[in-house]
């Protein structure tokens, strides 16, 4: 690596390392022919470093890097059994950088560090071990047939182009590589603007564990330039993609130009339902921990809270002295942090516009204004809790992405189901009862992915996670995940001559 193309960096807690900075192709860093991107932290709004960002001529180096290796027999002819262990040595090299790894997060993205550490390091780590597993049993089937011998092989789909957000931004890298190199696939994966960092030292990590050249390109760039240019390249095969419906909505567009496979996760809406008879202080626990922590930034947050009248009052009381108790803002440093930043000008201007919004809309029992922490410079909004609002009103349907839940009573669990099911999206929901009946008949009544029953956000990369409706297509992790990386061939073979 040159030494135009790193970067010696310290962080506030004192880790320092060399940052690559060029754009990761065939496993060497290269100078980009497009621009830069400057990261910033957003406690304090200076910059971090400057990396380089792709340009439709680099992506398209990276896509043709995928595609001969792809074809190369280095990978091709590689015994899958030899690609789990290349994953194998990925994840215990991750493991072994997990502090810097967590560190150049929490910097870039303004998480708490223990969060980055104990929650983002060990889901991407274990993302890498669970699909390393699957690379040696991913097998087709025998059909039987007259006369024939008919049998299926699964094969990878080709070059993945993947568009990653920048709220987990390792975590969501390991969700779309896992499963990809399992199944034998070639990658040319984008990071988000935000956060650009952590994956250029991952890239060199994939440089030790020995993946062949071309395998995994790594890029940062601009979603209109290089995002749009990896999406619209014809020697992709399939895309995918986490981030907001919008940019998904154009994904899907480009895409059709080229006939792509491809996978959606985006955001959304979620309910989070709370009835009379469920324990209490649990569903306190869990409803607040569903929205407010990674600063609100989840795909899955439980933005939309529904409870039972006759609890209701009591609900938003404690609530409030919750968020009082527990959302501690600082920066991402201090260990007694449980909101950090927002992740950037944008993000926070977004919410301060929607504290505006639920003003009108509604009444703040909480929050509801920016937070000036560190002389007046970095993202800090307060935790915000809205009610009083209508169920048509924008801050009850729309996505903030940060700190603000809204919460609204409910008669019935008719009327539950009925408000849960009222939106356009559909990845997450939760429902809080003792009921064990009622628990399964709302669990299968609710539109959406995933429902979690008596808790919110669990997570696991041997569970499929996705979403239906404007919440996405195709699942991610688990089994499932493999689907998306695979299509499936049928052999005829003909045994009917001697008859
Ligand atoms: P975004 O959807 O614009 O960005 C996500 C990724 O898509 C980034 O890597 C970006 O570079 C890329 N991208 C953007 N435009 C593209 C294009 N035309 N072609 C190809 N790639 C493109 O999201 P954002 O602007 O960072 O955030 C806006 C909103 O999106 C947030 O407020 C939130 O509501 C939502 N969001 C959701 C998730 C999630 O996990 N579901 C994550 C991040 C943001």
């Amino acid at each position: 690596m040159s030494s135009q193309l790193s970067v010696t960096l310290t962080a506030p807690n004192g880790q320092s390392w060399q940052q690559p900075t060029g754009l990761f192709i065939n496993n060497d860093f290269i100078t980009s022919t497009g621009g830069t991107i400057t990261s910033i932290d957003p406690a304090t709004e200076k910059d971090i470093a400057t990396v380089h960002a792709a340009s439709a001529e680099d992506v398209d180096k990276a896509v043709k890097a995928a595609r001969e290796a792809f074809r190369s027999p280095e990978w091709k002819d590689l015994s899958a059994t030899d690609r789990g262990i290349l994953m194998t040595k990925l994840a215990d090299l991750m493991e072994s950088k997990k502090e810097l790894l967590a560190t150049i997060d929490a910097w870039d993205n303004g998480k708490p560090y223990a969060e980055a550490l104990t929650n983002d390091l060990v889901e991407a780590i274990t993302t890498i071990r669970y699909y390393g597993g699957w690379a040696d049993k991913i097998h087709g089937q025998t059909i039987s047939v007259p006369n024939k011998f008919a049998y299926t092989i699964r094969q990878p789909i080709g070059v993945v182009g993947q568009i990653i957000p920048w709220n987990y931004p390792l975590s969501m890298a390991t969700w779309k590589l896992g499963p990809a190199l399992a199944c034998g696939n070639t990658i040319v994966l984008k990071s988000a603007e935000q956060t650009p960092l952590s994956i250029l030292v991952f890239g060199q990590l994939i440089k030790e564990a020995g993946f062949p050249p071309g395998v995994v390109n790594l890029l940062n760039g601009y979603g209109k330039e290089a995002g749009s240019a990896l999406v619209s390249h014809p020697l992709v095969d399939k895309v995918a993609f986490t981030g907001s419906t919008a940019t998904a909505t154009e994904i899907m567009r480009m895409a059709a130009g080229t006939l792509k496979n491809i996978t959606l996760e985006t955001g959304g809406k979620y309910p989070l339902i709370v009835f009379n008879d469920a324990d209490f202080d649990e569903s306190i626990k869990w409803s607040h921990m569903g929205i407010m922590s990674n600063q609100g930034q989840i795909c899955t947050a439980t933005s939309r809270i529904l409870v039972q009248k006759d609890v209701y009052e009591r609900f938003v009381t404690k609530y409030v002295e919750k968020v009082k108790e527990i959302s501690k803002v600082g920066d991402q440093w201090a260990s007694e942090t449980y909101q950090g930043p927002q992740v950037s000008k944008q993000q926070y201007n977004r919410i301060l516009s929607y504290f505006e919004t639920g003003r009108l809309e509604g009444k703040v029992a909480i929050g509801g204004q920016k937070l000036s922490i560190n002389g007046g410079k970095g993202y800090y909004v307060e935790p915000t809790v809205f009610t009083d609002m209508t169920s048509d009103s924008r801050i009850w349907r729309e996505e903030i992405f940060g700190p603000v839940v809204c919460i609204r009573p409910f008669e019935d669990e008719d009327q539950a189901v009925k408000e849960a099911n009222d939106s356009q999206y559909g990845l997450g929901a939760a429902l809080f009862t003792k009921d064990l009946e009622r628990a399964h008949r709302v669990a299968a009544s609710v539109e959406s992915g995933m429902v979690w029953v008596n808790s919110t956000q669990d997570c696991d990369p041997r569970v499929p996670f996705g979403g239906v409706k404007q919440s996405g297509i195709g699942r991610e992790l688990g089994e499932a995940g493999l689907e998306a990386y695979t299509q499936v061939k049928a052999v005829h073979v003909n045994m009917g001559n001697r008859l």
